[in-house]
């Protein structure tokens, strides 16, 4: 007779290449998928925008699962509470999980590992949600990189990655259980106040969705990946990031589908354009690779002369502006309101956010974290707290101390003909594209025409572009001189 055994599904909801699964039924077992809704994981609590993808990954995963014969028993408490009980209830022999690399889940996975081991419950962990684990890339010398390059490097001569085996058409059935078990909505992970309303248009949360968008992805924008990634104007890269995050594709698949295409394309420039994405996907590997190695990154600088940075602190009005897309910057409220209505920004236009937030305004960089914690459908630890850092200049491999985006020549370079700031920031549709990175400086004629009234419909910039330059190059000197 076929044994039980639990197979607890955290971030990777999907049923392909999901080596958690797949060694349960290797072993021939019945997999049991187990879900639990656990609020205090982490001290990072799921942000909202985060919540509401899960809610629907949930469900379409649950869906999924029902279409192949089995069923996702989800639960809300503390995971191991949950697990020894669902064991006992259900006779399970062993349980398996893919590996998480957020620290406070590694503590978590210790303990649960431990204590089930103890209790004489065989516990099985697999690594199936990057491309290398952290601890089997480091430096020559055993030490983990802070470097990218390098990283990089190492990474592009490792990877060759096996093949996966999909799931089967047929799943085991689930045996009948009286457990206590829930439905996605059952978990409450939708708004009460409906700002969400847009997101469906957006997005497609789950594995089908997740292949639709690799599919998407190879159709419309890889050839030219290279020239249009950092055009927030233009479809130009594969906005898998929420589904990576949850783990509805592994980076193994979308890995090896880009390679595939690559070989397949015949067009030139197919091969650079495949390089090109990769190396970006590694970015990812390299977010969990710091945190992993160096977990205090969540909260704190990885280079510690920064911890002295004497950023403001009467801030509170200049963060809500920020927050709320109304800086007087017109591709920054454009990256902000998109953030808002999409639960996503462009990478280039967080990059110009983010480097208005810390160095004009000299806010501290976990405040601009936390905002994007909470609204961002792909808010991820390890991404996140090295995005920020890498703009503030206080991470690895941090944009230079002294660089601060610009962002009217950024607006002007990425958003040329500034479809992507009329999209966004309505009130200026009407500007000629030469005034509407920097509305401050149009004639009044101008203005007048485009029916911008500054500091009425549309606010005057929240502070001197240059000025705040100036100032932000004297403290970082300081700060600098003083860690010496
Ligand atoms: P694509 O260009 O299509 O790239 C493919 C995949 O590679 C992405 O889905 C993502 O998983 C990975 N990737 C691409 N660029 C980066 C990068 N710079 N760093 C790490 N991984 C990358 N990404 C998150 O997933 N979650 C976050 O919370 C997050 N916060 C960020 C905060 C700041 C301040 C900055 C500057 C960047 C942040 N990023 C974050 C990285 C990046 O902006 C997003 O991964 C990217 O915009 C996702 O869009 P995409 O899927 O279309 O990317």
């Amino acid at each position: 007779m076929k044994t039980i055994a639990l197979v607890w599904l955290r971030r990777d909801l999907r049923l392909h290449d999901n080596p958690a699964l797949q060694a349960a039924l290797a072993a021939g077992h019945i997999p049991v998928p187990v879900y639990i809704h656990d609020k205090a994981e982490s001290n990072w609590p799921l942000g909202a925008a985060s919540a509401w993808w899960l809610h629907h990954s949930l469900t379409a995963l649950h869906a999924d699962l029902r279409r192949h014969g089995s069923d996702l028993l989800i639960f809300r408490g503390e995971p191991l509470a949950v697990l020894t009980q669902i064991a006992q209830t259900l006779g399970a022999a062993c349980v398996h999980w893919n590996r998480s690399y957020e620290p406070p889940l590694i503590e978590r996975d210790k303990t649960v590992k431990q204590s089930l081991r103890d209790f004489g419950m065989p516990v099985h962990s697999h690594a199936g949600n990057l491309l290398r684990e952290p601890w089997q890339l480091l430096k020559q010398d055993g030490t983990p990189y802070r470097v990218f390059t390098p990283f990089w490097k190492n990474l592009q001569k490792v990877s060759v990655l096996p093949a996966f085996d999909p799931c089967p058409p047929v799943l085991p059935a689930v045996p009948k259980t009286k457990l206590p078990r829930l439905t996605p909505a059952q978990l409450a992970l939708l708004p009460r106040i409906r700002w969400d309303k847009d997101f469906s248009k957006h997005w497609q949360p789950g594995e089908a969705g997740a292949h639709a968008a690799l599919t998407r992805l190879c159709a419309d924008a890889l050839l030219d990946y290279a020239q249009d990634r950092n055009r927030p104007d233009l479809p130009g890269t594969s906005r898998l990031s929420p589904h990576l995050h949850f783990g509805e594709v592994s980076p193994r698949q979308v890995w090896r589908h880009v390679q595939h295409w690559a070989a397949s394309t015949p067009a030139r420039g197919a091969l650079a354009a495949a390089e090109a994405f990769a190396r970006q996907l590694a970015w990812r590997e390299f977010g969990q690779h710091l945190l992993y190695h160096f977990p205090h990154t969540a909260n704190e600088p990885l280079d510690t002369r920064f911890n002295i940075m004497p950023w403001h602190t009467d801030y509170a009005a200049d963060l809500r502006r920020w927050q709320q897309g109304n800086t007087g910057i017109p591709i920054v409220d454009a990256g902000i309101r998109e953030l808002w209505a999409t639960g996503w920004m462009h990478n280039r236009v967080r990059m110009i956010v983010a480097s208005l937030l810390t160095k004009n305004l000299l806010i501290p960089w976990q405040e601009g974290a936390r905002w994007f914690w909470d609204t961002l459908v792909d808010a991820d630890l390890a991404n996140n707290s090295m995005g920020w850092q890498w703009v503030a200049g206080c991470g690895a491999d941090a944009a230079p101390y002294f660089r601060v985006f610009n962002p009217v020549l950024q607006g002007q370079r990425f958003d040329p003909d500034g479809a992507y700031v009329r999209h966004w920031v309505p009130e200026l549709e009407l500007l000629p594209v030469k005034w509407l990175h920097q509305p401050w400086l149009a004639p009044a004629a101008v203005l007048d025409s485009a029916q911008v009234r500054l500091g009425t419909n549309y606010p005057q910039p929240i502070v001197d572009l240059a000025q705040s330059r100036e100032m932000t190059l004297g403290v970082w000197d300081r700060v600098k001189r003083q860690s010496r």
